[in-house]
């Protein structure tokens, strides 16, 4: 007994200078074995260099976002949403939608969401039917999904073909995959030969959104073409984008 209450009294006078009574850490999350890139917060300090607005992304190691609300916020495969993000501004999108798609999924932020349904009911004018595959997606639902790849694949495989939580576009709420009224090749290759593929390359921007994975640019937004795959970021920055046939990786880190 009194051995313990001596080391106690140790342990309350002298914490500052041995660390070992201490509680040890918790290890680190990105030190987990399962988790191996390398995750760091963006600094959020003002550069004294004035001259760029634009906020810093990671062309390398895995960030987190300091500015996640952004309209024109680069979400990939370095810069991550942080994992408490939800759009505070979701709206339900009144357009029609694949049948299986959820509640969740039939969402958007309210401006892209505005901005959406007048690019559909422009599409009607010209014959086209565009129907939503899959919109707003939340952390937990990444999650889930990712996890339920992990355990069935591995690590390594599913990073191969799915968004490690907090890097699918799809969180922003300023995504939204689109199909045709039909809506065979939903999110699928054979959708780029559609008169609907054809149609959204041609006016997307008109309304503020951008096909976020064009072809050629494999390389640039670490995905295939995805002619499905529309991003909201505003007119501006979306004709700005189509004029010089640029990624919005390009339009941050390159310009
Ligand atoms: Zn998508």
């Amino acid at each position: 007994m009194r051995t313990h209450i001596t080391i106690g009294i140790s342990c309350l006078l002298l914490p500052l200078v041995l660390f070992g009574c201490s509680k040890k850490e918790e290890p680190s999350k990105q030190s987990s074995k399962n988790q191996p890139t390398e995750t760091v917060v963006q600094n959020n300090k003002q550069s004294s260099n004035t001259r760029k607005p634009l906020p810093k992304y990671s062309t390398g190691k895995l960030q987190v976002i300091a500015q996640p609300d952004d309209i024109s916020v680069l979400v990939n495969k370095h810069n991550s949403l942080p994992e408490t993000f939800n759009p505070k501004d979701l709206a339900s999108l009144n357009i029609p939608f694949l049948a299986s798609a959820s509640t969740e999924k039939r969402q958007l932020r309210k401006e892209a969401a505005t901005q959406l349904e007048k690019m559909v009911n422009a599409a009607k004018k010209d014959n086209i039917y565009l129907k939503g595959v899959s919109g707003y997606r939340s952390h937990e639902t990444q999650k889930a999904l990712f996890n339920r790849y992990v355990k069935r694949d591995g690590y390594a495989k599913a990073r191969t073909y799915s968004a490690l939580p907090g890097t699918s576009e799809h969180e922003t709420g300023l995504s939204i995959d689109i199909t045709g009224k039909d809506g065979t090749c939903a999110a699928d290759d054979c959708f780029a030969q559609k008169p609907e593929a054809e149609w959204l390359a041609k006016h997307v921007q008109d309304f503020g959104f951008i096909i976020r994975y064009p072809k050629g640019k494999e390389k640039v937004t670490g995905y295939k073409y995805e002619p499905w795959h529309i991003r909201y970021v505003g007119v501006k920055i979306a004709k700005e984008l189509t004029i010089k046939g640029i990624t919005l990786e390009e339009y941050y880190l390159h310009s």
